[in-house]
């Protein structure tokens, strides 16, 4: 039998696909890569994934794995080989269990992030993991990617949220490691390996994930700031005045919002246009009248201090929504105004207004006319900062012809400053040959040994991330 008969045998023929529009798979959320897969698999269990991997490994077949297609590194679509099959854990969708007395929730990987906070909402209980893709993004996915998000703040990145994880080996072993512990200290933390490794150490079939108790109340505001260094104030101001009740601190520059204004019209804008917009979240366990009033409390502080110079407060959860939408709908503008050179850095907070500064004007030097988009979650000292064509120019060409030049000025900034040319969307292919030239050759000579004693045949996500 053939690998791809095999493949059928095993998981039944209509969840291998060879035929037909294969795009959703094949094709990257960016738009910017199509691969070409040898087949879609959809494994509908554990024991079908240990199957698929078990085929893999005697046919030596390159496997990518899949959750939402939302990743932005090139790094969950197959490449144009037409060699390697996409493992989609769509029908891995499955909320195992939520334990109430021990926070927990344990789902399968292929779950919509969304419907678990959903699920985790109906028992009055919070997953506070929150990204922009939540609607599409799968846990496998954040987990596989360690994704970051809104709430990183004050509740980490999804690699925090971690307890346990069920693991296909690339020898299709099942590895069951699906506790909900918070103290377990018997020999090397696995988790910590498969979490951020991007599908190419195993795949993951299910997680425990920590939750939370609902906050009472919850109220998001708005604020305008006239530079950066005052976001940064207003940072300092916000921790020291609301402690761990500040679990959102996001960050929009002026042209980020003016592309959400010209491709979101029907979205309302309840302050003038400012260089900086701040975006402020509080939750609070003593409820709504409270929330609000330390909230303005704090507002009110920050005015007096000529830290910012407009302010807005939601009065209910509709706007409340409509200022987070303000926010999570810049990546969705800026893929409608066309191509651009993401970057996702990070440097230490007390270095990110040097950082902006320095490479704003460095960038405008040497394009003159380049459009900054920029925006991110400033509380984490990560930002967004993308560089689009000069108005009018094209902006395929200009990201065909300066992306490694704008790339090289732009990391070399960010590693002059202690940051990270990957605060948290990944590796992927896209950022390989970064991680080669930027990575210490001790740090990547550990990846390899790890790489080589998991995936001895190579087989797990070829040409990502190592
Ligand atoms: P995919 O795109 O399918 O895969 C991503 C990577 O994970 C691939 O390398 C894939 O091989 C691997 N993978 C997927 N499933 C598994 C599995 N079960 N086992 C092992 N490996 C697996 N990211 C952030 O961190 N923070 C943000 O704020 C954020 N905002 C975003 C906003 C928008 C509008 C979009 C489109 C993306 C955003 N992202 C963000 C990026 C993306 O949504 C995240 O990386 C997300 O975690 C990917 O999940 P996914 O299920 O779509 O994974
Ligand atoms: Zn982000």
């Amino acid at each position: 039998m053939s690998f791809l008969e095999e493949l059928r045998t095993a998981l039944g023929p209509t969840q291998v696909l060879t035929d037909g529009d294969l795009s959703a798979w094949e094709l990257d959320w960016r738009k910017r890569w199509r691969g070409k897969a040898l087949a879609v698999v959809r494994p509908g269990s554990t024991e079908d994934v240990a199957a698929v991997m078990r085929l893999c490994s005697a046919h030596r077949v390159g496997v990518v794995p899949q959750g939402g297609n939302t990743g932005l590194v090139c790094g969950g679509v197959p490449d144009d080989s037409g060699t390697q099959i996409v493992l989609s854990t769509q029908r891995l969708n499955r909320v195992r269990s939520i334990d109430e007395d021990n926070l927990t929730l344990t789902a399968d990987a292929g779950c919509v992030l969304q419907t678990l906070q959903e699920a985790a909402y109906a028992r009055g209980l919070l997953l506070p993991l929150a990204l922009a893709s939540q609607g599409s993004c799968t846990i496998g996915g954040n987990l596989g990617t360690n994704a970051g998000g809104t709430q990183v703040l004050r509740w980490g990145n999804a690699r925090d949220l971690c307890l346990g994880l069920e693991v296909v080996t690339a020898q299709g072993q099942i590895w069951s490691g699906l506790t909900g512990l918070r103290k377990d200290n018997t020999g090397y933390d696995l988790r910590h390996l498969f979490v951020g490794s991007e599908g190419t150490l195993g795949v993951i079939t299910a997680a425990t994930l920590k939750l939370a108790p609902q906050p009472a109340a919850t109220t998001t505001a708005l604020a305008n700031c006239e530079q950066l260094d005052q976001c940064v104030a207003l940072l300092r101001l916000a921790q020291s005045r609301l402690g761990s009740g500040l679990t959102g601190f996001e960050v929009m520059g002026q042209h980020a919002l003016s592309l959400v204004a010209k491709h979101f019209v029907q979205l309302p804008r309840p302050l003038p246009a400012a260089p900086w917009t701040v975006l402020l979240e509080y939750s609070d366990t003593e409820g709504l009248e409270q929330a609000t009033t330390r909230f303005e409390g704090l507002l009110g502080a920050a005015l007096e201090q000529g830290i910012v110079n407009d302010a807005t407060v939601a009065q209910s959860l509709a706007q409340a929504q409509a200022l987070w939408q303000l926010r999570e709908s810049i990546p969705l503008a800026q893929a409608e105004e066309g191509l651009n050179i993401k970057h996702d850095i990070s440097v230490p907070v007390s270095a990110i207004v040097d950082f902006v500064s320095h490479t704003d004007a460095a960038l405008r030097q040497a394009y003159p006319g380049v459009q900054l988009v920029n925006f991110g979650h400033l509380g984490d000292g990560n930002l967004h900062y993308n560089v689009q064509a000069p108005t009018g120019a094209d902006g395929k060409r200009f990201l065909d012809e300066q992306e490694h030049a704008v790339n090289t000025l732009v990391f070399d900034a960010v590693a002059a400053r202690g940051g990270s040319f990957s605060a948290e969307h990944g590796i992927g292919a896209l950022k390989r040959d970064e991680l080669a030239q930027r990575k210490s050759p001790v740090a990547l000579q550990l990846m390899r040994s790890i790489k080589a004693a998991l995936d001895p045949l190579g087989i797990m996500n070829p040409g990502r991330v190592l």
